[in-house]
């Protein structure tokens, strides 16, 4: 066990000056995997996922997701894998492929699975019939053992969700909602094509309480054309208010390059530099941690008595594609387009157009079209990024209880470039065995991550960003 437990949280506030952050600031993942996104390969196909899928042990627990990757309109902002339509009857031919697509996993993984966490995101799963996200929960239930304990999450749009849609979803076993608000300062909602009222929010966060929902999750975005700090400490208070159980504040990543619709929020105000998504940053911090709200990592905020806090607290914090998390599996499988799998030893993304995601799954073939094997070096490196991510420290006992490698002579040139290059962010105490983020080195977690990332090249990456 851990010779540094109980962990302290990351730094509630942004204790650091602006200056020292900008200028330490650098570019590169955010480690929701290692090896990162940017390394997957289309020579990664659907015989390497499902030899992947067959190599997990029998009885393994699973986490699934399953995206639906429809909006009935487009927010400018957007950065994710979305069809925007409002026609939504495809939905019902989606969730035939979906089902489809759940059949070739459960045979390669060759056994039945315990399930013991279901997330559906988009997109937006709201945008399905109630009676299609009935049929998914039922395929789930038909073809792995949803476990009586199981946490069933679920991505619901503010704007676009009746009562009786949170009623029925409620009734089908989901417990955990999360919302998208981003900002509610009504010009920053228009400059991101993104309207949506405070009542709005509050009426489906009120409705999921009433049905019994434990967890409640609001999305925030710094960063996004057109905010101040006053415009975003009304939004936290206004947040605050609607006394959500977990925050997830990102940066927006603007990549129009990417994402050629993102140059549609410029059109009224241009994209915050980096000294400006800092003080942006500082005020939704203060604000949070005067409310009483834990900071759970990097990005997320919890309410002292949610789980998330414990889990930090007790090393059992997880990092996956969806942020950090109670760590409840160590694999997750992803079903629809554009899906990302962990199986342990390889990641992989399904195909994201829905045409060819639909053609390849009816042909019989798991939808994957590009992916990376973990081999054993970086199935340790992966090891010590997620607990620096997770905990901003690391027991070097740790590294060789969990993959019998003696970090200081196998990383010992990556140990040497941290107390070089990166004393101000953490302590390499060599006689504990450990590394330790200073309070500056928390907020910047990621430049110490980059050290032991083998695909990371300082200065490229894009823009340094925090
Ligand atoms: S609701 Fe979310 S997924 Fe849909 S367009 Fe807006 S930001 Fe993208």
């Amino acid at each position: 066990m851990n010779a540094l437990r109980p962990l302290p949280t990351f730094p509630a506030k942004l204790d650091q000056p602006t200056d020292v952050i900008v200028d330490r600031a650098s570019a590169g993942p955010r480690y929701t995997s290692y090896p990162p996104a940017t390394q997957f390969r289309p020579s990664f196909g659907p015989a390497e996922a499902a030899a992947a899928l067959a190599a997990i042990p029998a009885g393994e627990p699973l986490s699934l997701y399953a995206h639906v990757p429809f909006c009935s309109q487009l927010c400018w902002y957007c950065g994710c894998n979305v069809t925007a339509t409002r026609d939504r009857s495809r939905g019902t031919g989606y969730v035939d492929t979906l089902i489809r697509e759940l059949d070739l996993v459960a045979a390669a993984l060759g056994a039945r699975a315990p399930v013991v966490e279901l997330a559906l995101g988009g997109g937006s799963p709201n945008f399905l019939h109630v009676a299609d996200l009935a049929r998914v929960l039922d395929a789930i239930r038909a073809r792995f053992d949803l476990t009586a304990d199981a946490e069933l999450g679920i991505e619901l749009d503010p704007r676009d969700t009746r009562a009786e849609q949170i009623d029925a979803v409620a009734e089908l076993g989901f417990t955990r909602l999360s919302v998208g608000v981003q900002d509610f300062d009504p010009a920053v909602q228009e400059t991101i094509h993104r309207i949506q009222t405070v009542a709005q929010t509050r009426a489906v966060v009120e409705r999921a309480r009433l049905q019994g929902f434990r967890s409640i999750n609001v999305d925030l975005v710094y960063g996004l054309p057109g905010q101040t700090p006053e415009g975003v400490g009304r939004t936290i208070d206004e947040v605050i208010a609607l006394a959500p159980d977990r925050l997830a504040v990102f940066g927006y990543a603007h990549m129009p390059h990417l994402r050629p619709h993102q140059k549609l929020v410029e059109r009224n105000a241009p994209v915050p530099d980096l000294t400006a998504r800092v003080e942006l940053l500082r005020v939704v911090m203060d604000r949070l941690a005067d409310a009483g709200y834990v900071r759970v990592g990097l990005d997320h905020f919890a309410r002292p008595d949610d789980p998330l806090v414990a889990a930090a607290a007790t090393g059992r914090l997880g990092r996956n594609f969806q942020g950090y998390v109670v760590r409840r599996a160590s694999r997750l499988l992803g079903v629809g387009a554009s899906a990302i799998s962990d199986a342990g030893t390889a990641y992989w993304q399904d195909e994201v157009d829905v045409a060819e995601w639909t053609r390849l799954v009816e042909a019989g073939t798991l939808p994957v079209v590009r992916g990376v094997a973990v081999d054993a070096d970086d199935q340790v490196r992966r090891f010590i990024i997620n607990r620096l991510m997770c905990d901003g420290r690391l027991d070097l006992a740790d590294v060789q209880t969990h993959h019998g490698v003696d970090v200081a002579t196998t990383y010992a040139a990556e140990l040497d470039r941290l107390e070089r290059d990166h004393g101000d962010l953490v302590v390499v105490d060599r006689a504990r065995g450990t590394l330790a983020a200073t309070p500056l080195g928390h907020h910047l977690i990621r430049n110490i991550c980059s050290v032991f990332d083998r695909y990371h090249r300082d200065g490229a990456g894009g823009s340094p960003t925090i």
